[in-house]
């Protein structure tokens, strides 16, 4: 199965609304099963999760996981909601389309995510902590928001790779005026 590439921020597509998706066709589980592998084989950090805009595609459909383990089921969820939550969590979060930037942002503890499954049934799924976390992120990118629009400010760093550290990373601070930049040069490289 190939991969997509992925859309990096300054990208238009990852402002824009993307539309709900009204037939289950091969068409689309083609583009799921390559969403999974895009983000099975992204790693900077790995991918826990990917919305179809992140690899060009504006339609309501994400993946997400538990954890970068290969053995961890992956989620998807087409046309997902959130139609309940509650409580509050703070912690550092990442995306494929900002590599290697991180900040820290507020979410809901526990959210009732429903949506409809690749199998073409009805799927309510009750989350909490991490794959909560994930749901929101990439629900937020079907309506063309990021998780620096959300970052506390201040919160901006780089992961740059350190040995020494337990993590094998250490932070650099940064500013989203520097994020543009740097993903402007990164966006130009590439094309
Ligand atoms: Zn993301």
């Amino acid at each position: 199965m190939s991969t997509l590439p992925i859309r990096i921020y300054g990208d238009a597509i990852l402002r824009k609304k993307a539309k709900p998706v009204t037939q289950i066709d091969g068409e689309l589980q083609q583009l799921i099963a390559q969403m999974t592998e895009t983000m099975r084989t992204a790693d900077s950090p790995p991918g826990v999760g990917l919305a179809a805009p992140q690899v060009g595609r504006l339609v309501r459909v994400v993946i997400a996981r538990e954890d970068a383990d290969e053995d961890t089921p992956v989620h998807c969820l087409i046309n997902p909601r959130v139609v309940e939550q509650e409580g509050e969590q703070t912690d550092s979060e990442s995306c494929l389309s900002l590599p290697t930037l991180c900040g820290v942002v507020g979410r809901y503890l526990r959210v009732l995510v429903e949506g409809i499954g690749p199998d073409e049934k009805e799927l309510s799924l009750e989350l909490e902590v991490l794959l909560a976390r994930v749901l929101q992120h990439e629900i937020d990118h079907l309506n063309g928001v990021l998780f620096i629009d959300r970052a506390q400010p201040d919160s901006l760093n780089w992961l740059i790779p350190d040995e020494d550290e337990e993590d094998g990373y250490r932070l650099k601070p940064t500013a989203l005026e520097q994020v543009g930049q740097v993903f402007e040069r990164l966006r130009q490289k590439r094309q």
